[in-house]
C-alpha cells in the first residue's frame, strides 16, 4: 500500500487491511467493495512442474467467486501483472483510509480470525443470516462466532483447528435446520 500510495498508483487500495499474499489472493479470486483480483489481473506467471514457468492471461484464469483455476492445480503462483492506473498520492492515500477504518469499524480486525468463514448465499449476506439464527457471539470452547461481525470467527484463546470446524459444523448444522439455507465454507479445510 505504501508503494501504490507513493507512486500514485490506483486499482489495489481494495485489499488495504487486509493480511494476505498475491499468491493467495490471486489463488482466491480475493474481493470487497465491489472489486475482485479478477477486476485488475492481466496475467499471472506460475511454475507448473514438468512444465516449468507459463503465463497464464486473465481469461485462463477462471475466475469466479472465490474461485480460480489455481485451486484445482498443482502450481506456484510466482507473480502478476496487475492493472493500475496514474491517480493523486492523496487520492490514494484517503481511500486507503477509509477502507482501513471500514474494516476497522466492521470486523474483528486485530484478534485472530481468518477472514469470512463462509460465502456469502445468493439471497441474503451470510452475516446477516447467522445473526438472524442468534449465533453472533456464541462461543464453542475457545472459538467463538464475532460479536463484531457474525461471519468471522475469533480465536480468544488457543481455539484448535477441531474447535474451529466444531463450530463451522455446529452453525452449518443449525443454520439449516431454521432456514434450509446450506452454508459453504470459504475457508479453505485441510485435513
Ligand atoms: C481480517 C481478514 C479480512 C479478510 N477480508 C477478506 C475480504 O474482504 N475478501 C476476501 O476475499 N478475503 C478476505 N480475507 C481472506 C484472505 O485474506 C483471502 O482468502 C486471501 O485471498 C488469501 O490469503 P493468503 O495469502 O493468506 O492465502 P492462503 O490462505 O494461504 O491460501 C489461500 C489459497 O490460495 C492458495 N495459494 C496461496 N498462495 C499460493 C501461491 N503462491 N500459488 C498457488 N496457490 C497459492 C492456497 O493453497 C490456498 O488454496 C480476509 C482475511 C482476514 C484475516
Amino acid at each position: 500500500m505504501a508503494f501504490i500510495q507513493k507512486n500514485g498508483l490506483s486499482g489495489l487500495e481494495f485489499m488495504a487491511g487486509v493480511p494476505a499474499s498475491l499468491g493467495g489472493m490471486i489463488a482466491m479470486n480475493f474481493g470487497c467493495w465491489d472489486i475482485c483480483m479478477n477486476d485488475i489481473v492481466h496475467s499471472v506467471d506460475l511454475f507448473i512442474p514438468n512444465q516449468g514457468f507459463v503465463t497464464y492471461s486473465n481469461k485462463q484464469c477462471h475466475f469466479g467467486y472465490r474461485t480460480s483455476i489455481f485451486q484445482t492445480m498443482d502450481c506456484l503462483i510466482m507473480g502478476a501483472t496487475l492493472c493500475v492506473s496514474v491517480s493523486d498520492s492523496m487520492l490514494i492515500k484517503k481511500t486507503i483510509h477509509r477502507y482501513v477504518n471500514e474494516r476497522l469499524k466492521k470486523q474483528p480486525m486485530r484478534i485472530a480470525t481468518f477472514g469470512s468463514i463462509f460465502k456469502n448465499p445468493s439471497l441474503s449476506p451470510a452475516a446477516t443470516i447467522i445473526e438472524n439464527s442468534g449465533f453472533k457471539g456464541y462461543q464453542l470452547r475457545e472459538a467463538k462466532i464475532s460479536d463484531k461481525h457474525a461471519n468471522f470467527m475469533e480465536n480468544t484463546n488457543h481455539a484448535s483447528s477441531q474447535d474451529a470446524l466444531d463450530l463451522i459444523h455446529f452453525i452449518q448444522q443449525n443454520v439449516y435446520d431454521s432456514f434450509k439455507i446450506q452454508l459453504n465454507p470459504e475457508v479453505h479445510i485441510f485435513q
